[in-house]
């Protein structure tokens, strides 16, 4: 079919409000201005990162109190003399003991893990015996999102790095990264309270060094951000997903999963929302690089046009079924553009769901624009009565979803949608140029 040229817009943006009519698009240049993504996440991924992982698959860590370099300096390991807190005494132990001794339910007790060492905040150089676990353990404090970033050379050696979180009975995996040339990042936030959590490092070939970088960040959850919010903080991993209302997927690049800070917040809102309304996690993908670029550019592919300093996300969308993997919802037809869903094909989209997964991105007053197939939209929209009587959307949103800005038609959005939100300051009046996805 022929191209259809994009909607585009010189958007003008009065914060909070709605954007102007579209004007006619700036050239799109590359190919992949129109390719937000690769057709189909689920069947290329060149570097994929470690299948969802199975926990019990290395339940049997070998460690080696020599995998850490550093003089800890950080919270003692296990005294000596202290007795082995087994796990199924905890209640005993902590029975007899003053209030102020006990140690907060989500804490674990020393040595959970064989060979735990405590991380330092900052820098933890790290060496990395082949096939020999090196577990580090760090304590959150329910206000802070960790950031562990591992850097390692040779770049191109085959290192996992694992995050795990103290369930109050065990260490429950939260996620796992093998992706990245001499690089490795994760992210954890637990707002519960204190909260142990531990980073597993195994290598499988050699590594010459390699230094752990745990980074704490002033951070809380909530629709409303109001300082420091150009911040680039990766999306922590879901301490789970049932609740936290968002989860990742086998082919999720983390490393592509650093967003604004305010942006973050409002895919954990979102997550939140959804999770409240009883519904499955949906599944964020690409925010940016770890260093604000695009994701792809650290390989040399791009996927992207956009998706810069933070401000941009993927997000996959619900289906009648009430899943929301990363599928396509409709026939798709292969234009000059790329693929837009044919006329009367949109299948198992459950508009309802979708309108009310966007509200509480729309009700921030920081998106500018969003895309997403026409056919898609139009299905939204046909909902949006039911979804506001139902309170599922906020009746003072309804001009968003109908004014061809916030929702916009753009090839490739038929299994997501792309939000975008104002780099500007909160209260500013600005224009803000219309940018493909
Ligand atoms: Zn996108």
């Amino acid at each position: 079919m022929s191209r259809i040229s994009p909607v585009a817009a010189l958007s003008a943006l009065l914060l909070g409000g709605c954007g102007a009519e579209p004007a006619p698009s700036p050239d799109a240049t590359s190919d992949t201005s129109a390719a937000d993504l690769p057709d189909d996440r689920g069947a290329a991924q060149p570097r994929s990162e470690v299948p969802q992982p199975d926990a019990s698959a290395d339940a049997t860590p070998e460690l080696s109190d020599a995998g850490l370099d550093a003089p800890s300096d950080g919270p003692p390991d296990v005294p000596r003399g202290a007795p082995d807190v087994a796990l199924d005494s905890t209640a005993d132990a902590t029975r007899d003991a003053s209030p102020e001794a006990m140690a907060p339910a989500g804490t674990a007790p020393p040595g959970t893990l064989p060979g735990e060492r405590a991380a330092r905040d900052g820098e933890n150089p790290v060496s990395l015996p082949r096939d020999t676990e090196v577990v580090l353990r760090v304590e959150g404090s329910g206000s802070e999102h960790l950031g562990f970033r591992l850097e390692f050379s040779p770049p191109g050696a085959s290192v996992v790095l694992r995050v795990d979180r103290w369930d109050g009975s065990e260490a429950r995996e939260l996620g796992r990264t093998d992706a990245g040339a001499g690089l490795r990042v994760l992210a954890a936030f637990d707002p519960s309270g204190p909260r142990t959590f531990w980073v597993r490092l195994r290598a499988t070939g050699a590594v010459g060094s390699a230094r752990l970088t745990v980074t704490r960040t002033p951070f809380r959850d909530g629709a409303r951000c109001v300082s420091d919010c150009a911040r680039l903080l990766q999306l922590p991993l879901p301490n789970d997903p049932a609740r936290d209302g968002y989860g990742t997927a086998s082919n999720t690049v983390f490393r592509y999963q650093f967003g604004r800070r305010d942006l973050v917040q409002w895919v954990r809102y979102a997550g939140q929302v959804m999770a409240r309304q009883g519904r499955a996690p949906f599944i964020p993908e690409d925010l940016s690089q770890w260093n604000g670029e695009t994701p792809g550019v650290d390989v040399g592919a791009p996927r992207h046009a956009s998706h810069q300093r933070g401000k941009d996300v993927d997000l996959s969308l619900y289906g009648n079924d009430g899943r929301a993997p990363w599928r396509s919802y409709c026939r798709v037809l292969a234009g000059s553009g790329g693929r837009e869903c044919a006329s009367g094909s949109v299948m198992n989209y459950d508009g309802l769901a979708n309108a009310a997964l966007f509200a509480p991105f729309f009700a921030t007053a920081r998106v500018t624009m969003c895309f997403l197939d026409r056919a898609l939209i139009a299905v939204t929209r046909s909902a949006l009565d039911q979804a506001i009587r139902e309170g599922l959307v906020d009746g003072a949103l309804r001009g968003l979803y109908g004014d061809g800005v916030h929702l916009q038609h753009w090839p490739n959005h038929d299994n997501h949608i792309h939000l975008r939100v104002s780099e500007a300051a909160p209260g500013a009046v600005v224009f803000e140029p219309f940018e493909a996805p």
